[in-house]
């Protein structure tokens, strides 16, 4: 018990607002958040359910203020890691439903229960921890509501089809747990027919589950994918659908702050439009920020940080940033990655340190100190995504962006 006071004393803490003054900061869009949203939804159609994921504090975006902007925008599910963020999530979202999507561990039932978040379970522990937490608490039958997961392909979490029946089974008319979902995650929700091998086993796993006997309405299947990319995919999801007489829920995450789940890289974007495949008007929500806090001028000869992997071929003017590979800015970028300033690229010189940053701005007139410098995001006609960042660091924008440490405050814009 002792264990579970600390854990909720440190979500507390981490999720208290950090407005220092250092000048490095993230600038998140409400209006795109909001816009992203809509897209999203209007995608989906009346008919399915969105949850929109919100892990990993928002995809590094803040979770608290991120989760806010979308409750009020009509967001009735969202989905968590941890009892960890549910708890956070349930303080500023009193009415939303709250999936924790890696499921519970040892010691989270109760907390789980209390705060109404509702867990994916998919091993015999997981229902044996619920039922007895909820028999402490009192619970009526069918009173908690559980996400199933089937493992149809991805191998990480989920039960196998064969064995769904079984566990299934422990969910009956007098446990205090409710079947809500049947749930299960694409591994390429871009192929269409990779996605349909899942779904052939998603449909095998649902009708081994007791028909008439155990009774759950929410197909859960699909994320950002599969709502950017529709064509082929959307026949073979709604065709499951309207065979099980579920109501359709989808999971996106990156396209709600404006990405799409499908790299940027030459090969993906002709595949991209090899496949009619459209961003749909997504943009992105999240601006990394920083100011030039000294400049100095070095001449040629003259190296540049640790190691001294860069060297002055000409007398240089060198720009401090407060912002460094503790911050999230990853040290791959030294010597690779550029930052805008005064509306043009200024390549980064020399080793990324941990708190600092150096940039070449001699082909930049008039840099001062003080000017705001941008890692990711718009300035002038230049822009740095997410995703330009990812290909230079062979990652995906989903690292890039939730890589950006708490120490970096969060600010909603607009
Ligand atoms: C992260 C995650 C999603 C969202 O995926 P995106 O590609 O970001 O849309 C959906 N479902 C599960 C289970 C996830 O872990």
């Amino acid at each position: 018990m002792a264990l579970a006071i600390d854990a909720l004393a440190t979500v507390r803490i981490s999720s208290e607002k950090m407005t220092g003054t250092r000048p490095t900061w993230a600038e998140v869009s409400r209006s795109r958040l909001v816009h992203n949203f809509d897209v999203l939804r209007s995608l989906a159609g009346p008919d399915t359910e969105l949850l929109t994921v919100v892990k990993a504090n928002a995809y590094g975006h803040g979770l608290e203020p991120c989760a806010r902007v979308l409750a009020s925008s009509g967001a009735r599910w969202f989905g968590v890691t941890s009892v960890d963020e549910g708890v956070a999530l349930r303080q500023v979202c009193p009415e939303s439903r709250i999936l924790i999507m890696a499921g519970i561990w040892e010691g989270e039932a109760e907390t789980a229960i209390e705060h109404n978040l509702t867990p994916v379970v998919w091993e015999a522990r997981h229902l044996d921890w619920l039922q007895a937490a909820a028999k402490r608490r009192n619970t009526r039958a069918g009173q908690v509501p559980v996400h199933l997961e089937v493992d149809t392909g991805m191998s990480r979490q989920g039960v196998a089809p064969e064995a769904i029946e079984e566990l299934a089974r422990r969910i009956d008319a007098q446990s205090p747990l409710r079947l809500e979902a049947l749930m299960t995650h694409f591994y390429s929700p871009e192929d269409v027919e990779e996605t349909r091998t899942q779904v052939n086993r998603y449909l095998s796993a649902a009708e081994a589950l007791l028909p008439g006997k155990i009774s759950w309405d929410l197909m859960s299947a699909g994320s950002s994918a599969n709502l950017m990319y529709r064509s082929g995919l959307e026949t073979v999801l709604g065709d499951a659908a309207r065979t099980l007489r579920a109501r359709r829920m989808i999971r996106p995450g990156i396209a709600l702050y404006g990405y799409s789940p499908l790299p940027a890289t030459p090969e993906w974007m002709q595949l991209r439009e090899e496949n009619g495949v459209r961003d749909h008007g997504i943009r992105p929500v999240l601006a990394w920020k920083t100011r030039v806090v000294t400049l100095r001028e070095i001449p040629a000869g003259r190296t540049v940080g640790y190691g001294a992997t860069f060297q002055a071929k000409r007398p240089t003017r060198v720009a401090l940033l407060p912002v460094g590979y503790a911050d999230g800015l990853n040290r791959l970028l030294s010597n690779r990655g550029s930052v805008l300033v005064r509306g043009q690229r200024a390549p980064i010189a020399g080793r990324i340190s941990m708190d600092h940053t150096t940039v070449d701005v001699t082909g930049v007139a008039g840099v001062a100190v003080g000017d705001e410098v941008v890692l990711i995001g718009e300035q002038g006609q230049e822009k740095i995504t997410a995703d330009d960042v990812a290909e230079m660091v062979e990652t995906i924008s989903y690292e890039v962006l939730c890589d950006i440490v708490p120490r970096v405050p969060r600010v909603m814009v607009d």
